[in-house]
């Protein structure tokens, strides 16, 4: 596929299986001295920069996270976001140090120069596992609820994360206001127009889509469109089933709810209304987000053995007849127990070797492809572009 835009060249960059050449490259990479020096594990473990390493006889992309006190929240979505291919390349070949931002006023750059260190110490095939105490203290730098070592939420971790990365990398950094993109008079392709223009990222680029949302003034029939991007879809489960289809939970989030409290712009009674959404326009990379949890006195999971298919074809769910409409699973982020005391892994697939692997912590084993779909399963990542490394 060729579609002309300023990242294709990191996207579609082919035929350099020297992901690790940040050896002969990487001036600014604080993990550099120990790449070098594979050898001198007994140092690299202890070292006081931002990435320490232990040393293991491994294969490129097959290195797990040690963990750094409840951080496997942290180390699932890395994981995950490090089997992005058209990202971690982005970060391998150090396209990002072009990109960075160190005039962001929220975020200078840094967490886009940690998390390039840890994707480029993952992807060098030298270590069994690593740490990331610099990534982590960035980042909780700018949202304090990750400072401690208290479990947290994955999906928002991985919201987070993206921000500050897109933050970090975009190339206007004025923000963008509500008016400019979330306008009723605006059309879908003005809208998408003002976003793009304050928000050209290789986050955005890879992750955005746009969705039409439609509310409908149950007293007078009013309806009220906007069109607004998306980073994620956020799926509800069926109230009442143990299991379901992913199917389902796309129809059951197109179809709509019911909220209280709008203000119809028509009839100016403040009462219910009903807000649906249509998908517009699919990004290359989907994210999907199964809301295990909800408020019901207490926090409560929902424990759905939710089917989805390792080939996603959106057409059903979407008026799409062009641009990104069929997918392929490549990582899955799992949560195991409650929301008070659990555990999350990644199942991702690693596309130089073709194979799926669990990241348990440190701990990185295969699995078969069969095993990937399970009830523990929470945000799925999804790719509808080739990307060979
Ligand atoms: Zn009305």
């Amino acid at each position: 596929m060729h579609r002309s835009h300023p990242y294709d060249d990191t996207v579609h960059k082919k035929g350099d299986p020297d992901l690790n050449k940040q050896h002969e490259t990487s001036h600014h990479d604080p993990t550099t001295k120990h790449l070098e020096n594979p050898v001198d594990s007994e140092d690299s473990a202890t070292h006081d920069g931002n990435v320490s390493s232990e040393l293991g006889n491994i294969v490129y992309g097959i290195t797990g996270l040690e963990n750094l006190g409840n951080s496997c929240y942290m180390s699932s979505i890395i994981q995950c976001i490090n089997n992005t291919i058209p990202l971690s390349m982005y970060f391998c070949n150090e396209v990002h140090l072009e990109h960075v931002n160190h005039d962001n006023a929220s975020t200078r750059g840094v967490v886009a120069e940690e998390f390039g260190a840890v994707v480029r110490t993952l992807w060098s095939g030298q270590y069994r596992s690593i740490s990331y105490p610099g990534l982590k203290k960035v980042v909780a730098q700018h949202m304090k609820q990750f400072q401690g070592c208290i479990q947290q939420d994955s999906h928002e971790f991985h919201i987070i994360l993206m921000d500050l990365l897109h933050e970090d990398l975009k190339r206007n950094i004025r923000k963008f206001s509500e008016r400019e993109t979330g306008d009723e008079n605006l059309s879908a392709d003005q809208a998408w127009g003002n976003f793009q223009m304050y928000n050209e990222s290789i986050i955005k680029f890879l992750f955005y889509g746009q969705q039409k949302s439609t509310v409908r003034c149950c007293k007078c029939g009013k309806e009220s469109v906007t069109y607004e991007v998306f980073s994620d879809l956020s799926l509800p489960l069926p109230n009442s089933s143990e299991e379901c289809s992913l199917a389902e939970c796309i129809n059951l989030y197109l179809r709509g709810e019911e909220i209280s409290g709008w203000n119809c712009s028509s009839c100016k009674e403040e009462g219910h209304a009903i807000k649906k959404f249509d998908i517009w326009r699919l990004p290359p990379i989907l994210v999907i987000h199964l809301k295990r949890f909800y408020y019901e006195d207490r926090w409560r999971k929902r424990l759905t053995y939710v089917d989805f298919p390792l080939d996603l074809d959106m057409h059903q769910s979407t008026e799409l007849e062009e641009g990104f409409v069929n997918y392929k699973l490549y990582a899955v982020s799992n949560h195991y127990g409650s929301m008070e005391g659990g555990h999350y892994t990644a199942f991702c697939k690693n596309e130089l070797y073709e194979k799926w692997y669990e990241f348990d912590d440190d701990n990185v084993s295969e699995i078969s492809s069969d095993d990937v779909s399970s009830k523990s399963a929470y945000i799925l990542f999804y790719t509808s572009v080739e990307c060979k490394i």
